[in-house]
């Protein structure tokens, strides 16, 4: 069972998503970075100049994000801080080569203007959406004051002072947009935790309800509810069998080696028990040294079987691995239709008597 808690398990949920989307960039970015420059390096002198560093830039992060995933949170935050002051130089840059206004607008059009858009983007990525809204608030109004202002100074200007004010409220629309769709992801992804969680509390109630705390395996409460479901279903065409067994003299294994080494003793005879069960048998502790096993769809001779392999292998076992010779009674039959668990286990109880009344170590059932 998971023991993070909701908020890291969504902040790590977040943050995967989050190199996911950016990697896929890298992916796409890298060929579109390196094939615009092989074609307009040679007119274009922000391309040649600008391009080279951005695309090592973006291997660089590929690195992190797939060496140093513990980096790559604070490496996008930089990244993301060069490439947002770069576009801006790279904005100014182009302006100022240009005669007049409408020619600096068309140079920007599109990539530069577009770059901003997915340095926003970017910043929700990575950021809560709250920081992310007033990174990006920032950073869209100096774009838009930066580039209304070298505008200005051109022929032709006060029209482009217009279109990049505009531009400033598209791009404030978009953040918005964005600070929904964040929030929203948020949410969803705190709900997704919260569900986990109540998952895992669920899972950790039922496994306290049905399991023994010492072996892991089922607990009495488990094997009457199965012994209640097998008497639905038993018939000439499904036998249900029980075997019942209870160790022999363990009260001397407790008086002599201790309480702890019975403990242990007690989950190895559950461990190689459960080895020679199938999936759809319930192996359950009644209490004490006490086990027994549902065995659906087994006839009582098959189950006798099974009772006498354990009692040849749990001695076996318990002797290898605890270091003391434990044998064990047995008592198997096969249960009636409708019959209540109470009679059937009284019926078994008996039998696994009688066998530790014949000398222990043995296996008797029901002729
Ligand atoms: P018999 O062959 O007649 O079954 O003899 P026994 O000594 O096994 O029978 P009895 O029922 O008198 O003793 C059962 C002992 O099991 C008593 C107690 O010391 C021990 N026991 C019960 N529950 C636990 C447990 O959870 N851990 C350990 N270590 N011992 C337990
Ligand atoms: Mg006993
Ligand atoms: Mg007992």
């Amino acid at each position: 069972m998971s023991s993070r808690s909701g908020r890291s398990r969504s902040a790590t949920d977040l943050a995967t998503l989050a190199r996911r989307v950016v990697a896929f960039g890298i992916v796409f970015g890298a060929p579109v970075i390196a094939s615009t420059w092989v074609r307009e390096q040679a007119h274009d002198p922000w391309v040649r100049w600008v391009y080279p560093p951005l695309g090592i830039v973006l291997l660089t992060f590929a690195w992190v994000l797939t060496r140093r995933p513990q980096w790559s949170q604070q490496a996008a935050l930089t990244i993301l801080v060069l490439l947002e002051v770069g576009w801006i130089a790279v904005t100014l840059g182009r302006v100022a080569e240009k005669q007049d206004a409408e020619s600096a607008w068309t140079s920007l059009m599109p990539t530069p203007l577009l770059a901003v858009v997915v340095c926003l983007m970017v910043g929700f990525l990575f950021q809560h959406a709250r920081t992310a809204l007033v990174h990006g608030g920032v950073y869209a109004v100096v774009f838009t004051v930066v580039l209304a202002t070298s505008l200005s100074g051109l022929p032709g200007g006060a029209d482009y002072v217009r279109q990049s004010v505009r531009y400033g409220v598209y791009l404030g629309v978009f953040l918005v947009l964005l600070l929904v769709l964040s929030r929203a992801k948020e949410h969803v992804s705190t709900a997704m935790a919260d569900a986990a969680r109540a998952d895992a509390t669920a899972s950790l109630l039922r496994d306290m309800a049905y399991l023994d705390e010492l072996t892991g395996i089922a607990n009495r409460r488990r094997l009457l509810e199965e012994l209640g479901h097998q008497a639905g279903l038993v018939g000439p065409a499904h036998p249900v069998s029980v075997v019942y067994f209870d160790l022999d003299h363990f009260k001397q294994v407790n008086d002599s080696y201790g309480h702890e080494l019975g403990d242990q003793v007690l989950r190895v005879v559950a461990d190689v028990t459960a080895r020679q069960v199938r999936p759809g048998d319930v192996l359950a502790r009644l209490g004490g040294e006490e086990f027994a096993i549902v065995l659906p769809a087994t006839a009582r001779d098959d189950a006798v079987e099974l009772a006498e392999r354990l009692r040849r292998s749990v001695p076996l076992e318990v002797s290898a691995r605890v270091g003391h010779h434990v044998t064990a009674s047995f008592g198997v039959t096969e249960l009636n239709p409708e019959e209540p668990a109470a009679s059937v286990l009284r019926r078994v109880d008996e039998l696994m008597y009688r066998a530790k009344a014949d000398g222990r170590d043995r296996v008797q059932w029901m002729a």
